[in-house]
């Protein structure tokens, strides 16, 4: 007998069917002696209708109330599935974030897990009743409702899996393990058996959303032993795994997109000492994480241009803020584009291996490809392009490294 987590997310939750499947997978493991948490998200497009409502409501809403809205998806399909349970004869009750609770940061909409309260919850599995607990959910200080972020829910499942010291964290999706790159855009992408923490959370961090980046980074540090699979058939799926549990090291070992960044040109910024930091201290203060930065030499004035890359979404506040710092910082002018994409080649071979980022140079050169930044960490080599180009790049990088599947 063991205790575990099992994770459902948004496809394998979308309508009744959908959670008499779920059900009956939970069903099986109870029936095998386990002790069972199932953490689940809301129906696939449920949260993007809530947050719709919200920004329909007022484009400059109170966080706070938009964490009470968009949380509540979660709360339909944990009753949903203890209901399910139920009727299959499986004893199950659900527990919502504030009720165990978890708790979090008061950091609303991309809350912090902080911790969680195990005893009730823990009991009740015990007498073996099924816990149901929604992902994404969380309280802050205050008894205000949090929410973690897009994609939390795998945070949530591996939070959970932790404090109850589980064995394991199984994250069923609508895909059969992680791949060598996201297998809806690359048919011929091959299924990892096993990838490292490490190269998950690089992975997951530059794009492939198959699992959200804290709940790796929280996986690492708790030793949590996660596998993702799928929850539509029985293949086995893949582990995530330290780096020594690896047999054979491939030098990349995948490939990730992200088009939810935006780049900004500043024009004719004093090459001083300071200026940089006059330029990226306000978007700091503003909660903008910038990503990818290039500055370029001095012109013969004493000027110099930088490119970075910011998230999509948080454009309109970064332009804001540049302008009332325009006099500090001293610039000319702003460029902005938001048709870019970022492609990441990664693998932990890399470090002992050169030409890794001039095979991709030459890949994509090869098709035209214009690069228009880089940024490289010691198992990663990141170049911005332009967005049309998103499925070409990941596809001529995943032949480039080899990486097709037979
Ligand atoms: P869930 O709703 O179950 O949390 P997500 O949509 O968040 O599922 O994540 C699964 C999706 O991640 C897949 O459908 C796939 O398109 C995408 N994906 C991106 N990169 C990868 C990858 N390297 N391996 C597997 N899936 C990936
Ligand atoms: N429902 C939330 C989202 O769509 C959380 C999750 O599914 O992981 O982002
Ligand atoms: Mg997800």
């Amino acid at each position: 007998m063991a205790r575990i987590v099992m994770k459902f997310g948004g496809t394998s939750m979308a309508g009744i069917e959908r959670i008499r499947n779920v059900a009956s997978r939970v069903k099986r493991e109870v029936e095998a002696g386990n002790e069972v948490a199932v953490v689940v998200s809301a129906m696939a497009g449920e949260t993007d209708r809530l947050v719709g409502f919200c920004r329909e409501a007022s484009p400059l809403h109170d966080p706070r109330e938009y964490d009470v809205v968009v949380a509540a998806g979660e709360q339909v399909t944990s009753g949903l599935l203890a209901i399910t349970l139920q009727a299959m004869g499986v004893p199950a009750r659900s527990w919502l974030g504030w009720q165990l609770p978890i708790h979090t940061s008061d950091a609303h909409s991309s809350a912090r897990i902080l911790g969680m309260e195990t005893g009730p919850v823990g009991e009740a599995m015990t007498r073996g009743e099924v816990a149901v607990i929604p992902g994404f959910q969380g309280l802050a200080d205050g008894n205000r409702v949090t929410t973690l972020g897009r994609g939390g829910s795998d945070t949530s499942a591996v939070a959970v899996a932790a404090a109850l010291k589980a064995e394991r964290c199984d994250i069923y999706t609508d895909v059969d393990g992680v791949y060598t790159t996201d297998p809806r855009i690359v048919p011929r992408a091959r299924k990892l058996e096993r990838v490292t923490y490490e190269e998950m959370l690089e992975l997951a961090s530059v794009g492939a959303k198959v699992l959200q980046t804290r709940s790796v980074e929280l996986a690492m540090k708790e030793k949590v032993r996660v596998q993702v699979l799928s929850s539509f058939n029985d293949t086995p799926g893949t582990f995530v795994v330290d780096e020594d549990e690896v047999v054979e090291q491939q030098l990349i070992t995948g490939v990730a997109y992200n088009r939810n960044e935006a780049k900004i040109t500043v024009v004719e910024v004093p090459d001083r000492p300071g200026s940089v930091g006059a330029l990226f201290g306000p978007l700091a203060e503003a909660n903008v994480n910038v990503d990818m930065i290039v500055q370029n030499i001095a012109h013969d004035t004493g000027n110099t241009d930088v490119t970075f890359t910011v998230p999509r979404t948080d454009l309109p506040k970064s332009l804001d803020v540049l302008d009332k710092a325009k006099a500090d910082i001293g610039y000319s002018r702003l460029i902005t584009d938001d048709n870019v994409a970022k492609i990441s080649v990664v693998g932990v071979g890399m470090r002992s291996h050169a030409g890794v980022a001039q095979t991709m140079f030459q890949a994509l050169g090869s098709r035209g490809i214009n690069i228009q930044a880089i940024t490289t960490s010691e198992i990663k080599v990141s170049v911005l392009i332009a967005e049309e180009y998103t499925e070409l790049a990941v596809r001529v990088l995943h032949t480039a490294y080899g990486l097709d599947a037979a």
